[in-house]
């Protein structure tokens, strides 16, 4: 009797834990929505929380949560959900057990139409280091249960987070979500590409027809990419923290310019980053001074955990000066790379950044960052490797080459932040990075081509959830010999897999720990480990545990 009552306690647990967590099926109303979602391949909960909840930027007391109410959401109308009222009463409760019975906060906040029926609670009064389970309730229905952590305080021996970017819909399936959302991790970490604008010309599923560049169309966006119950379930796991990189409102833009200013879209640039940052501040829990107004949006900041780890969140598109030499031709040296009136983070952010560094006190300090750190100079004329090269690449005065919308192009802030790193002897610093859609390992060195200059910090580029698909066979060699030679920093290059990074670290050592899926071309698809690294504290560099190495330059002993 006993036994039965028990295991049937234990069976409705795990079917609550597995609620929490798993697919909600789409709730059949013959709506426009579903008409919509089907040919693009999006299922969603059911209204009026279609794109599940989200909770982020874990404090020690609080954590940000989120939902959007909406019906219909994938339609780009300037009037958002048409269907609800223009308010509409919601409310929120965090509890201690999954079932919610332990109720330990709980409120209500209206969701208003003038920020498209998204709701964010900035719930205090927690513990922390604990986990809380959470759910919001309006027009007499729930929305699923969420889980999230808030952040430890004091001594922490040990901690493990995930980071990931660039999830382009189009491109494929999001699987490695649906392993992440069964990892143990404490947060994860975006750095950016979290929407991509371009219009639909997709490889599995599709984007609509139409380029985001309005509010209508950047809400709509969001939206279908909630449409992955992968990407909501590990919303729904986790607390996240993010960032956004440049598809979140145009490739490549930099700071007011937009890629292409020819195209009508951009006749107004500062108005469409507007209506993009508002869009990104609606469908995502970050804790920032919002709802913007205009075309600015201060994203940056630094969230805490314990005595053991600093995340500085960086955002290296809105303050950044254009790219160096973007319509010249490939035959004269660009000196533009060595620009020194070049800004990557603006002069606001590098003197936050500059006193985040040398003030933190914790183990180690990360810096969740969008482009590439680590110099990559590819040695005679550049061609396209695998369509990973693929962006237009400047000639440096050494005959070499580089990416203009890398850190590369940006050759003096880098010089200057990871100077400043080695004057003040700010000890292990690691970088993760996005952007790239390839995993990267690096040492960073204020001169990367003196192989007698020290290694500072240590530089982990995280390769996409989707985006590129499945890429091309050779690759990943093809890559390999354009770096290697010219780039004798780089530990690691692999660009033909897709998944995310996990995190360990204690006060010892930090480990990043590569886990790919075998494809996106389907939703469901296992996992393995490519790759791991380790840094031990005091030594910054990166030093392979796991994984095979195409690297046929020993490394050096670190210094
Ligand atoms: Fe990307
Ligand atoms: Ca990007």
């Amino acid at each position: 009797m006993e036994l039965t009552r028990r295991r049937l306690l234990r069976a409705s647990a795990v079917g609550a834990g597995l609620a929490a967590l798993g697919p909600v099926a789409a709730r059949s109303s013959g709506s426009r929505a579903l008409a919509q979602a089907v040919p693009l391949a999006a299922t969603f909960d059911p209204e009026p929380f279609p794109l599940g909840v989200a909770s982020g930027d874990p404090l020690p007391e609080g954590v940000l949560l989120w939902t959007r109410l909406a019906v219909d959401p994938l339609l780009p109308d300037e009037r958002p959900s048409p269907a609800l009222p223009e308010r509409v009463e919601v409310d929120w409760v965090v509890a201690a057990d999954p079932r919610l019975r332990r109720v330990v906060r709980s409120g209500s906040t209206v969701a208003d139409v003038a920020l498209a029926h998204s709701v964010r609670v900035d719930v205090t009064g927690l513990e922390p280091g604990t986990t809380y389970w959470y759910r919001f309730a309006a027009q007499g229905r729930v929305s699923r249960v969420g889980r999230t952590r808030t952040a430890p305080v004091g001594p922490l021996e040990r901690l493990r987070f995930a980071f990931v970017s660039c999830q382009d819909f189009e491109d494929g399936f999001y699987p490695a979500f649906r392993h992440l959302a069964r990892e143990g991790v404490a947060f994860v970490v975006h750095l950016g590409d979290y929407i991509y604008e371009s219009d639909g010309s997709g490889n599995g599923r599709d984007h609509p027809e139409e380029t985001a560049a309005t509010l209508a169309t950047y809400r709509a966006r969001h939206a279908l990419y909630k449409g992955d119950l992968a990407l909501r379930a590990a919303h729904a796991a986790f607390p996240w923290i993010v960032t956004w990189d440049d598809h979140e409102v145009d490739n490549n833009y930099a700071g007011l310019v937009p890629q292409d200013v020819d195209e009508g879209r951009n006749d107004d640039f500062a108005q469409r980053r507007a209506d993009a940052y508002r869009a990104y501040f609606e469908h995502l829990p970050v804790r920032v001074d919002g709802p913007p107004t205009g075309p600015d949006l201060r994203i940056y900041r630094e969230l805490s955990f314990g005595d053991l780890l600093d995340v500085a969140v960086l955002d290296t598109r809105q303050y950044r000066t254009d790219q160096p030499c973007d319509d010249e031709q490939l035959t004269a040296a660009c000196s533009e790379v060595d620009d020194p009136e070049a800004e990557m983070l603006g002069p606001d952010q590098s003197a936050w950044l500059a006193a985040s560094l040398t003030g933190s006190r914790t183990a180690w300090r990360c810096l969740a960052n969008q482009v590439m750190v680590g110099q990559l100079k590819v040695g005679g004329v550049p061609s396209p490797v695998g369509g990973v090269l693929e962006s237009q690449l400047v000639p440096t005065s050494d005959g070499s080459y580089v990416n203009p919308d890398q850190w590369d192009g940006y050759q003096v802030p880098r010089a200057e932040l990871l100077g400043l790193v080695a004057e003040q002897g700010i000890p292990d610093v690691v970088v993760i990075t996005g952007d790239f859609h390839v995993h990267w390992v690096s040492d960073l060195k204020v001169d990367f081509d003196d192989p007698t200059d020290p290694v500072v910090a240590t530089e982990f580029v995280g390769t996409a959830i989707s985006s590129g698909g499945d890429g091309d066979e050779g690759t990943s060699e093809a890559l390999r010999a354009a770096a290697y030679p010219t780039n004798r920093h780089i530990r690691y290059v692999e660009a033909e897999r897709r998944g995310y990074a996990v995190v360990e670290l204690d006060r010892e050592r930090w480990r990043t720990i590569f886990k790919v899926v075998e494809t996106v071309a389907e939703p469901i698809s296992p996992l393995s480990v490519l790759a791991a690294f380790e840094v031990d504290r005091g030594r910054p560099g990166a030093r392979q545990v796991a994984g095979a190495n195409g690297n046929p330059i020993p490394r050096a002993a670190p210094s």
